[in-house]
């Protein structure tokens, strides 16, 4: 298969089951790439076993699939990818774009920075938390297929980034960057909150000598106390009702789904979708939940 083919992907974190949040991403996704003929990945992201919540992962396959939410192919597991990622941190140790970094966690809250507190770079440390070094990055331009074009100046918004955590566990922007490109992934559409890791992956990208896929940010829903509805602030699980879940998302995604569609099953609604899908009707500011 030619990997300019279109292929999209979800790739939750089994730290909950899906919500109506979680549900958006991946009916956009779905349906976004479906439209255009493409493929549809889907990927655990459990790399945390410390976050990660027991039976979440099959919940989640369970409830992508009672939505009709198919997928390509066998689930890719990140818990079976190490080789992977340490064969990309080691081209980057080889050519001295990594270093390890062993300032404690209480140093760097005690400065104040995010980042090395700076000895680590030149000290040559064995063993620690593998950054990439962002000294030389230049501002990084890339594109919102919603949002427009986006410059970002790494140094000021994260500094050195974690790429290999000092346990041994790879760091979400390595992993993410990888299995993207190891599955010839051409659009990203996930939630707005993941928006400024963009810049991050895209640096990452061009220090492996990877293609950069297209990013597509989705709006967040909001709680009536105004955070974010995820895993972390308890949302709900979704209901049984997979039809009304389904016309919920596409209606807040701008589509407009007729409200007689309910009635039909998971299948014929993503058919709908898919029919009349515009990306141009997907609201750019996030979604408040009435109370
Ligand atoms: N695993 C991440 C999450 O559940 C999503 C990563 C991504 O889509 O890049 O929030």
């Amino acid at each position: 298969m030619s990997v300019d083919h279109v292929t999209g992907r979800f790739a939750p974190s089994p730290t909950g089951p899906l919500h109506l949040g979680s549900l958006l991403a991946a009916t956009a996704s779905w349906v976004d790439v479906r439209h255009r003929g493409g493929r549809w990945l889907l990927r655990i992201e459990d790399i945390d076993p410390p976050r990660e919540q027991p039976g979440a992962a099959d919940a989640i396959l369970r409830s992508l699939d009672r939505h009709g939410l198919t997928w390509d192919g066998p689930v890719l597991w990140q818990h079976d990818r190490h080789a992977a990622y340490d064969a990309a941190l080691k081209s980057l140790q080889t050519r001295g774009l990594v270093y390890a970094c062993r300032c404690s966690r209480s140093a760097l809250a005690a400065a104040g920075v995010p980042d090395c507190l700076g000895a680590c770079r030149t000290a040559g440390h064995a063993s620690g938390a593998w950054r990439l070094s962002v000294q030389d990055a230049p501002l990084m331009h890339w594109q919102d297929a919603l949002h427009g074009p986006q410059c970002d100046d790494l140094r000021q918004q994260c500094g050195d980034f974690v790429l290999m955590r000092r346990d041994g566990l790879p760091a979400y922007q390595l992993a993410v960057v990888v299995d993207d490109a190891a599955s010839a992934v051409t659009t990203v559409a996930r939630g707005a909150d993941l928006f400024d890791n963009t810049a991050r992956q895209c640096w990452l990208q061009q220090q492996l000598g990877l293609p950069r896929p297209e990013y597509l940010h989705l709006p967040l829903l909001l709680q009536p106390d105004g955070r974010k509805l995820s895993k972390q602030n308890h949302a709900p699980a979704l209901t049984p009702a997979a039809s009304a879940n389904l016309c919920q998302v596409l209606h807040w995604l701008g589509q407009a789904p007729p409200p007689d569609l309910q009635q039909s099953t998971p299948a014929e609604i993503l058919d709908w979708a898919c029919t009349h899908w515009s990306r141009a009707r997907i609201p750019r500011r996030a979604i408040a939940l009435p109370a």
